[in-house]
Parts: structure tokens; sequence; C-alpha cells
């Protein structure tokens, strides 16, 4: 059996949550045309009778301009430190040098598959281009043009990296798709949902944590804060007449449902922490670590 873990880089809005939804056929990480919604580290296991491979989606590469950011940086790197392979995905529409300068300067010791996405929105000419670009480069083992919205096909996409994957027992049980727990991805839907619901601001200066989360016997009941750092984010969640949180809570409880495939109830509180995204105390009880 071949056994190996995989972690996907890639600038922001290149397409890395969709690739790993496409190989899990689940909605594991979110997904949103916002930049920078992915935080966390997320694992995605895909098993079959030949092979496990682990999945890591990455938050994007960025500039660390706050401490948040910085986390979300030092995820990035521990990524690049535990991995059989790389991918190292771009949006075909996207600066090609500016990716390869990226993908350079990670300098990465593991074999690198550039995965070139969206190439639903570029010519055969273009394709044809973007695949002589990469394929010269030295951190490139092998391209691989994909789209991963439109007509994404595992089996065809998977075989490459198991050429590069090597032999080893299954780390993880058959039926486990995510180690991370249910609160995680409960709390990731909430945010979702802001993300959909507001604009510029708002979303980045937000977070979610699951206070509790309590299986009863027809439904399971979940309270969640919603964190902002100022009042008046406090009063733009709520809306006039409480008219958002409401729309907040309708869209998140349809989909927790459709994830947990139960009824349930939920809470929400909106909660005012001074500047939590600078302070390393919220952040580590926040989950950031
Ligand atoms: P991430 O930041 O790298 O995780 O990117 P996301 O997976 O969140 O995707 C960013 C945006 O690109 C979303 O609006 C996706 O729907 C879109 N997208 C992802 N893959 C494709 C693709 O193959 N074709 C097209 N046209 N859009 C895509
Ligand atoms: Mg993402």
């Amino acid at each position: 059996m071949k056994t190996g873990f995989v972690n996907i880089f890639g600038k922001p809005n290149a397409g890395k949550s969709t690739l790993l939804n496409a190989l899990l056929g689940e909605k594991l990480a979110i997904i949103s045309p916002k930049v920078q919604t992915t935080r966390h580290r997320i694992k995605g296991i895909l098993t079959t009778e030949d092979y496990q491979v682990i999945f890591s989606d990455t938050p994007g590469i960025i500039d660390p301009k706050y401490k948040l950011q910085q986390r979300m940086m030092m995820s990035v790197k521990s990524a690049m430190e535990d991995a059989d392979l790389a991918l190292l995905m771009l949006d075909i529409k996207d600066d090609w040098e500016e990716n390869d300068a990226l993908f350079t300067s990670l300098n990465l010791k593991v074999p690198c598959i550039v995965v070139i996405n969206k190439t639903d929105k570029a010519n055969a000419e273009v394709r044809k281009n973007a695949e002589d670009f990469f394929s010269k480069k030295s951190y490139c083992s092998k391209v691989l043009m994909i789209s991963a919205l439109k007509g994404f096909d595992v089996n065809v996409f998977m075989n490459p990296l198991l050429e590069l994957i090597p032999e080893g027992m299954p780390f993880f049980e058959e039926d486990q798709i995510t180690d991370l727990n249910t609160r995680f991805f409960v709390g990731e839907i909430i945010r979702e949902k802001i993300f959909e619901l507001f604009e510029e601001e708002i979303p980045y200066h937000t977070t979610v944590l699951v206070t509790a989360f309590k299986e009863q016997t027809h439904l399971i009941k979940i309270s969640a804060d919603i964190i902002v750092q100022r009042d008046t984010q406090k009063s733009i969640i709520i809306g006039a007449g409480g008219k958002m949180i409401k729309e907040i809570g309708v869209r998140a409880r349809k989909d927790i449902e459709k994830f947990l495939d139960s009824k349930i109830y939920l809470e929400l509180f909106v909660k005012v922490r001074d500047k939590w995204r600078d302070n390393e105390l919220f952040l580590k009880e926040y989950g950031y670590f």
C-alpha cells in the first residue's frame, strides 16, 4: 500500500480548498472567493484499497502584517517540513513569474508537482505555454493541468502523485476523513456565513468559537461565540433589530445540519475582545497555534 503526506501550497485564491474538496468529496475546507479564509491547516484523508494519502490545505502565502497572519505563516512553514510531496498550485490567470519566484523562495526539500489550476479559463495555447514555463523549473518534478471546479477526475489526478509517494502502512482508520474535530468545522461553517454576508473588514476582524456541543435525543445543541474587536463591529454583526445575526444563524444552521446529518439548535452570541488578533492568549484560546 502507498501511504504519504501531501501538502498543498499556493497564493490565496489558487484553488487549494476547492481541490481538497474535489478530492475528498466533502465540504471540509471552507471556500470563499475572498482571500485568507483558510486560517488553519486542514487535513483530508483519502483512503482506497491501494493507498492512503493525507492532504493538508495551508493558508495562502502572504506577508505577515499582524500576529494572526504570523501564526498562519508559521503553519505554512511547519507544513513544508513534514510531507512526502508538495503540490505548488496556481491560478493559470495569475502572474507566472511571481508564482515562480514564490515557489523558488519556498526552497522545498521534498519533490514538488506544479498544479496549474482553473484551466477552464484559458485556451489551449495559454495552457501549453504555462506547462512549458513551469516544467523547466528546477523545483518541478511534474506539471499537472487541472480544473478543480469543472470535470475534475480523482483517479487521473492521483496517479502521478502516487508515483512519488512511498509504500507504507496506513496511519488512520479507513472511514476517518479528517483528524480535526466536529466543533472546528461547525465554527468554520459559521465563519463562512460571516464571509458571505459582510463586506470588507468585518470578516477579517471576526472569529468564531464553539462553546457548547451537546448531543440530545433528537437534536444537537450548539452554542457559539462570534468574536469581534470593537463595539461598532458587534452592532454590524447583530444588525438592525437583530436582522443580520438571525440571517447568519439561519444560513449556518442549514449547512451544519447537512454536515452533521442531524437537526440542530443553534445559539449565537457576539462578544467584543479588544484586539484579539494581536493577543497571544486569545489566539491560543481560539485555536490558532
Ligand atoms: P484557496 O484560497 O487557494 O483555498 O482558493 P479557493 O479554493 O477558496 O478558491 C478561490 C476561488 O477560485 C473560488 O471562488 C473558487 O470557486 C474558484 N476556483 C477554484 N478552482 C477553480 C477552477 O478550476 N476554475 C474556476 N473557474 N474557478 C475556480
Ligand atoms: Mg483556502
